[in-house]
């Protein structure tokens, strides 16, 4: 991942678009230490990323509208977008970002002993924009496929963000 900071912020590695600066992120970025803004990175990413998908603000608390939607970044690609109506943050993040919590997710790593929340996501293929395969627009359908060791999770994603169907298949 490759982030630029500058007056404070942080900039991410997908649109440019500002993260803006915390002041752990800031510090950790400013001195250097790389191995500590790194997971300082992580854990705000991270904690951003969640309650955004649950519908809270991690600047605020307050109410997040969060929906997956394709425009507004150049070139298109779907992404999950939230606006807080309280404090007017902005969290942006690939399709793929938004399945890291799920249960299937977790046990699909878990078995080939990782636990994927302590992987820093924009390692992971099935995270960086454009992965996802377009089944349907109305309604929307994404799917993910998560591939490990000749096996491949596909998850199916409505506009919420939210995973409506899974599916487990052995590559031929
Ligand atoms: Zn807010």
């Amino acid at each position: 991942m490759r982030l630029r900071y500058e007056d404070g912020n942080l900039s991410d590695v997908w649109n440019g678009r500002t993260l803006s600066g915390t002041p752990e992120v800031a510090k950790s970025t400013r001195d250097g230490v790389g191995r500590n803004a790194h997971r300082a990175t992580f854990r705000l990413i991270v904690s951003r990323v969640y309650t955004g998908l649950r519908g809270v603000c991690s600047e605020c608390q307050g109410y997040v509208d969060g929906k997956i939607h394709i425009g507004d970044v150049q070139p298109e690609y779907y992404h999950f977008h939230g606006d807080c109506g309280r404090c007017g943050f902005q969290t942006e993040f690939p399709v793929g970002v938004a399945v890291l919590s799920h249960p299937g997710v977790i046990s699909f790593f878990a078995e080939r002993g990782t636990d994927v929340r302590s992987v820093p996501f924009w390692t992971l293929d099935f995270c960086t924009p454009r992965c996802e395969t377009e089944l349907s627009t109305n309604p929307l359908r994404l799917r993910v496929d998560v591939k490990r060791d000749g096996e491949t999770l596909s998850l199916t994603l409505n506009r919420d963000g939210s995973v409506v169907s899974t599916e487990r298949s052995r590559d031929s």
